[in-house]
């Protein structure tokens, strides 16, 4: 098959959709790859290291589009792609339709064959292609966060680790799932003063075994939430509920209970934040100050470390790639019902039940 990866064109956005690696494994497998030139320079990786992986350089996205049977991609594709979608193209990446009427007329009318990362599923009910990228934010938000405790950036001057003979910092998650469990190791790791808040027992009893006496692991409720926050140097926003936007465990009132310099990073913000005075920021002004408390609420931590997200990224995507490839898209999608899952617009017609739900299309 002809495999089409075009230069990532949404705002900052620096990953890209296949790595040389990735690309040296679909030669290997009887593939012909085209780049746009330029496509990896984000991560370091140069046209000449997709040539020796045996790929060939486009001089631009529209020889990718125009050349290849299928597109793989990671930000959902940009007005200017979306023209350039063939009837039939396969294309796969993270996409993100319920929100979005108009991406998703696009793919519709493209006729396109329109596989995304977010809701192919594995056989424990997880998305295995948005875990790693949930692991890189919760990792992320350690360092971000201790970054932002420096008093240059507004925090309150606490070094996370402490030293010998001094207090190390006491750090909060809100949640411990795949963010909130990442987020718990680097703090660990660092000899902060951890303690994780769940609401599952299932997750408090897996955190627990994990972290024995390395950290507290607390039943979360309002009495839990109010005493962690008042004690930390650091709380990190880590709570998902399925399907809702993010539960505010922490009011505009409850900043007055914390110590002024302490910081709250965000990283449920995607799901409107679980701060009720957080709103996103970007990586170029990460920070922002609400009653003496720092806050960092990034959307996109994953795109700050382009080029981890995008090894962690085609760690997960390219046996999904791989399938399509050697198979064809009905074959694989009809081998693999978690790959199935991920079939959101077949040539014309949306094939995901949520997105057809949201967005009033036949299902
Ligand atoms: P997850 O489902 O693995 O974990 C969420 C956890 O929150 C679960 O263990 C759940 O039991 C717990 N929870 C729910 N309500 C709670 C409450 N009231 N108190 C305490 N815990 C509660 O989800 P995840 O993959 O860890 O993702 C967490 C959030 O981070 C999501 O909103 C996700 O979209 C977001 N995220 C953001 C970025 C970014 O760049 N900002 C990147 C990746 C993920």
């Amino acid at each position: 098959m002809r495999i089409g990866v075009p230069r990532e064109i949404k705002n900052h956005e620096y990953r890209v959709g296949l790595t040389p690696e990735s690309a040296a494994e679909l030669v290997a497998a009887g593939h012909d790859i085209l780049i746009e030139t330029g496509a990896g320079a984000g991560i370091g990786a140069a046209d000449a290291a997709y040539e020796a992986a045996g790929a060939k350089i486009a001089p631009d996205a529209g020889a990718v589009f125009a050349k290849s049977e299928m597109i793989v991609k990671v930000k959902e594709p940009q007005a200017a792609e979306r023209a350039m979608l063939s009837d039939g193209q396969i294309l796969f990446t993270y996409l993100h339709l319920a929100p979005d009427p108009e991406q998703t007329a696009d793919l519709v009318k493209s006729g396109a064959i329109c596989i995304a990362y977010e809701t192919v599923t594995d056989p424990t009910g997880g998305l295995p292609l948005l875990r790693p990228m949930s692991q890189v934010a919760g990792r992320m938000s350690i360092q971000a966060g201790a970054t932002a405790l420096e008093k240059s950036h507004g925090g309150r001057g606490v070094l996370l680790g402490g030293v010998p003979g001094v207090h190390p910092a006491k750090v909060a998650v809100l949640g411990g799932g795949v963010v909130g469990f990442h987020a718990a190791q680097m703090a660990v790791g660092m000899h902060a003063d951890v303690t994780i808040l769940d609401k599952s027992p299932a997750a408090l009893e897996r955190l627990s075994n994990h972290f024995g006496a390395s950290a507290r692991v607390l039943y979360s409720n309002r009495a839990a939430v109010a005493t962690a926050i008042a004690e930390a140097d650091l709380v990190i926003g880590a709570v998902l509920v399925p399907g809702a936007a993010a539960p505010k465990l922490v009011t505009r009132d409850m900043l007055a209970t914390m110590q002024p310099g302490a910081v709250l990073v965000d990283v449920a913000i995607d799901q409107g934040g679980c701060f009720e005075t957080s709103k996103p920021t970007t990586h170029a002004a990460p920070t922002y100050v609400v009653d003496d408390i720092v806050h960092y609420c990034v959307a996109n931590m994953p795109g700050g470390v382009a080029r981890t997200s995008t090894y962690a990224l085609n760690n997960v995507t390219l046996p999904f790639a791989l399938a399509l490839a050697n198979k064809g898209w009905k074959r694989a999608l009809a081998e693999d019902g978690h790959l199935r899952n991920g079939l959101n617009v077949a040539h014309g017609a949306i094939t995901c039940e949520p997105v057809a739900e949201v967005l009033g299309y036949d299902y």
